[in-house]
């Protein structure tokens, strides 16, 4: 158990050196800020939708190790995929960091996102994780291109 821990954190510490996707996108078709004032993470997200399917994401913004992380993973597992299936994501990846330690949802439909569930043990923390996928809600309500909804 104390090796998967090991684990995780190395993954996040990884994603906080080497933020992936960090960079502004011009051609973007829609964007979204995010701002934890808890923690002071401020994020822009850039999202790139072409009939539906995520062709493009990036973020940019400063914020904590978990805040960046958790935005660079995202970006990482959200791009290539539909907008309808980044929803069931977004919504389990906030019921696993929101349930009781001892009731953990089935985690593997998050993949590696799953490294974040010992955000559940700093309450103050879960926001840092959650802002970036707020930020994506938001980004895709502000979208003018149709969303498939298959
Ligand atoms: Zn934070």
């Amino acid at each position: 158990m104390s090796d998967l821990r090991d684990l995780y954190q190395q993954t996040i510490l990884d994603h906080t050196r080497k933020p992936r996707n960090k960079h502004e996108m011009p051609d973007a078709t829609s964007t979204a800020d995010g701002h934890n004032r808890l923690c002071g993470d401020k994020i822009r997200l850039f999202l790139k939708v072409n009939a539906g399917i995520i062709e493009d994401i990036s973020f940019t913004g400063n914020g904590c190790a978990i805040s960046t992380a958790s935005a660079s993973m995202m970006t990482e597992a959200l791009k290539g995929k539909s907008v309808a299936e980044a929803q069931p994501l977004f919504e389990l990846f906030h019921t696993m960091l929101t349930s009781p330690m001892d009731q953990e949802p089935d985690l593997e439909a998050l993949n590696k996102l799953a490294v974040f569930s010992g955000v559940r043990e700093f309450p103050v923390r879960v926001k840092c994780a959650t802002l970036p996928w707020h930020t994506l809600q938001a980004a895709i309500k502000n979208q003018d291109a149709p969303v498939t909804t298959e």
